[in-house]
């Protein structure tokens, strides 16, 4: 092709190349801000059980400390510190194996009836403590099959309905619901605790982002459990969402795909 405006046509080129140097530019300013950003999180999170079990230590250290009973008391302290510390390593650890895809997502055919009675079972004890009640809703086929990794939904499943233990409302309750949508399922976890203000929702599944709320709350926990959901279901190519109401409590609802019907009878004594 001859060009009737050939220095009309090297202008355009010349523009099409700075156009895009800026937007590179404009990504790694953003990786770098979000880098920084990361840091800062993480050492505030590390920072604040380390100096409890300092504290503790030194208080313990002194020679005038005698209190052999306040002594055992800051023992207990210093050390839910250390657990807190192990979390915050695990849960890192975890994220950093999801995000750099080092943990695969086997697929494999279960009853998600079984997998929400499990987890709601394992709670129990902690709903008590809390003293709120837990509703499953089964509002379909309590037979169905999801195709999906059972045990990162396990832990999805697990880190929602404890978060609805943490921020929700003593004497309250956690219900959790099972929807058909055609090719898929829904699970819903509602609790009526704390709930979310809305400028929060957009930035609650990032990894470190906790409320002023939840902060306040003392609860302990790393801010990573919702970053570990959030990756999970989209490790599965499925969705996860948030409806809340500041004061009145929060919904998370995420979708599976079910499995496909065998297209051979089933063996009888071989699920
Ligand atoms: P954390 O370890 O702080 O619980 P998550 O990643 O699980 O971390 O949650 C991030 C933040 O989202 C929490 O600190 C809290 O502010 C908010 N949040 C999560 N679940 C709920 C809920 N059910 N009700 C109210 N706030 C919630």
């Amino acid at each position: 092709i001859i060009s009737a405006d050939p220095i009309n046509d090297v202008e355009q080129e010349v523009k099409e190349w700075a156009r895009q140097k800026k937007s590179e530019i404009d990504e790694l300013r953003k990786q770098e801000k979000f880098r920084r950003e990361f840091l800062t999180n993480i050492s505030h999170e590390f920072k604040t059980p380390l100096f409890a079990i300092q504290g503790y230590i030194e208080a313990i250290q002194d020679d005038e400390f005698e209190d052999l009973d306040m002594a055992a008391q800051f023992l207990e302290k210093a050390a839910k510190n250390v657990d807190r510390l192990s979390y915050l390593i695990k849960d890192l650890d975890e994220i950093s194996k999801l995000e750099s895809g080092e943990i695969p997502i086997n697929y494999t055919r279960f009853k998600i009836n079984d997998l929400i009675k499990e987890v709601l079972d394992s709670l129990e004890m902690k709903a008590k403590q809390h003293d709120i009640k837990f509703i499953y809703k089964q509002k379909y086929d309590e037979n169905v099959m999801v195709n999906a990794d059972r045990d990162k939904i396990h832990q999805v499943i697990i880190n929602l309905v404890d978060n609805s233990l943490k921020y929700g409302k003593t004497g309250g309750s956690t219900s959790v619901s099972l929807f058909n949508l055609h090719d898929q399922v829904l699970i819903e976890i509602t609790d009526d605790g704390i709930g979310i203000e809305e400028k929060y929702l957009p930035r609650l599944f990032e990894r470190f982002f906790r409320t002023e709320q939840s902060r306040s709350r003392q609860v302990g926990g790393s801010g990573l459990g919702l970053a570990i959901v959030k990756h999970i279901i989209e490790a599965h190519q499925q969705t996860i969402n948030v409806r809340s109401t500041a004061g009145l409590g929060s919904t998370f609802g995420f979708t599976l795909q079910k499995a496909k019907q065998s297209p051979f009878p089933a063996i009888p004594g071989i699920k």
